[in-house]
């Protein structure tokens, strides 16, 4: 789409304002909108400043001016606002002209140039299931009801002497029993219809909704595969519209992790497959799951390189605290066909050659999808080039539900970082494979790895309320 194309869009849609958007180095968006009367084929050319010293890990006060240059394909109409906005995505340039390097968007665009200069395969297609919690919103209600973020089902005792506030109002639906029941269990079968609603008319074509694991209302919904950089930005899209429907019932959608502790959390899984064209690299029938060479390779360097991988498609303090036995997210660094233990899984069932493809399940929605699709296929690439046969380097193929191996046998398995720091320390020792070919920088990694490691330290010095079951009394 072009500049005039959009120039055509607010005509037709008698647009108001347009909407610039860029994404941060957390994967949050932020904008500055222009009436529609301010933009022009110039708009295009020359972009629209910003004050980049006021955004988390970005440029410092005396280099702080950015330019926002919108990607006229982006554009959508705004479904939430009273006056017709035109939203448009933006790549960040620093005032020469240049692509800023920390810009997630930038990343995105260098690893799928690599792909294409690697000369492995042309595209890398992308789905990722972007699971989430509704809770109701405090902001809205005077007393937080039954599903009180606090209740900590597994070690009720602690609970003992603490007054649930309102009281408990009736009856809960079991721990881990929301699986896709139906109405009344399921009780948000509208407000899920109503973000499909929206994510359709905004554009994504969306397969499937359905209730989640979690007791408190955990969903998730499915939009189609797409290239890499173009399903980060899907992503954006349907995380804006679920926050967003949420609030229009005054609720308030969360994609953090593990909001509760005792059920199932809340999990990013992608599922990737590289093509030449129109033909899938990934498929070779009749072997282990219907994979080629390719694929297995890649997994292999999805496995091997894992503990850096995931301080990037696991961010936070509390991605940590998901990643732990029980609870359907993986734990083990093995590969599997149809087995949930795993972190790799090859989806079997229903799966055509141009739908097979590798499903990796650690990820969460902490992720900035920029950086994490990005690391992914940079680090299946150089297992790629390296030819690491993952079968060679242990990590499966692994069929049994590993939650329930011998002591001996879970002795040969590799786990994921056990704390944010874990996943950061293995970053710093493992880094080449993501600056191969200057997708990454060095200077980016550094920055990145010293914002988490602030964020992970403020976390640890602030006392916990379980310290207080476990210590207060002493
Ligand atoms: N919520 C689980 C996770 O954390 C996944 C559950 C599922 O999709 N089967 O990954
Ligand atoms: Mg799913
Ligand atoms: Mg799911
Ligand atoms: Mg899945």
């Amino acid at each position: 789409m072009s500049a005039q194309k959009v120039l055509n869009l607010i005509q037709e849609h008698n647009i108001e304002f347009v909407d610039f958007r860029f994404v941060d180095l957390a994967g949050r968006a932020h904008h500055i909108t222009l009436p529609a009367t301010e933009v022009d084929a110039d708009t295009f050319v020359n972009g629209v400043a910003f004050d980049g010293s006021s955004i988390v890990g970005f440029r410092g006060i005396e280099e702080s001016d950015m330019v926002m240059m919108p990607d006229a394909e982006t554009a959508y109409v705004d479904p939430f606002t009273a006056h017709a906005t035109l939203i448009v995505m933006s790549n960040i340039h620093t005032p020469d002209g240049d692509r800023y390097e920390r810009d997630p968007r930038s990343i995105a665009h260098k690893a799928e140039e690599y792909l294409q200069k690697s000369g492995v395969g042309t595209d890398a297609f992308f789905a990722p299931e972007s699971e989430f919690f509704i809770f109701d919103d405090v902001r809205y209600e005077s007393t937080m009801n039954s599903s009180s973020f606090f209740v900590d089902s597994e070690e009720a005792s602690w609970n003992t002497n603490r007054k649930e506030e309102g009281g408990n109002l009736g009856f809960k639906i079991r721990t881990k029993g929301g699986y896709v029941p139906v109405a009344p269990v399921d009780a948000q079968q509208d407000i899920r219809s109503e973000m499909v609603r929206l994510m359709q008319e905004t554009g994504l074509r969306v397969e499937r909704h359905h209730h989640e694991v979690a007791t408190a209302g955990q969903a998730e919904i499915n939009f189609r595969f797409d290239t890499l950089t173009k399903t980060a930005d899907n992503l954006m899209k349907y995380k804006y519209i679920i926050h967003n429907v949420a609030r229009q019932y005054g609720k308030v959608a969360t994609f953090m992790p593990k909001p509760l502790f005792g059920d199932n959390g809340s999990g990013m899984h992608v599922h990737t497959s590289i093509f030449n064209g129109d033909t899938p690299l990934f498929y070779e029938k009749g072997a282990y799951a219907n994979l080629s060479q390719m694929a297995l390779n890649f997994i292999g360097g999805i496995l091997y390189h894992a503990p850096a991988l995931i301080a990037i498609t696991n961010p936070s303090t509390n991605s940590f605290k998901r990643l732990v036995p029980g609870y359907e997210a993986p734990v083990n660094l093995v590969y599997s066909k149809g087995n949930r233990s795993a972190a790799v899984r090859i989806p079997v069932a229903a799966v055509t050659p141009k739908g097979c493809r590798v499903e990796f399940r650690t990820p969460d929605s902490t992720a900035n999808p920029y950086l994490a699709f990005a690391a992914m296929l940079m680090a299946g690439l150089d297992g790629i080039k390296r030819k690491l046969d993952p079968e060679a380097l242990g990590y499966g193929p692994f069929d049994k539900n590993i939650y329930e191996l011998s002591d001996d046998e879970k002795k040969e398995i590799r786990s994921v970082p056990g704390t944010l720091d874990e996943a950061l320390d293995a970053l710093e020792a493992d880094s080449d494979f993501l600056t191969e070919g200057g997708v990454f920088t060095k200077e980016f990694i550094d920055n990145y790895v010293g914002v988490k490691r602030a964020e992970a330290k403020a976390v640890a010095i602030r006392i916990h309320p379980h310290e207080y079951g476990l210590y207060f009394d002493c």
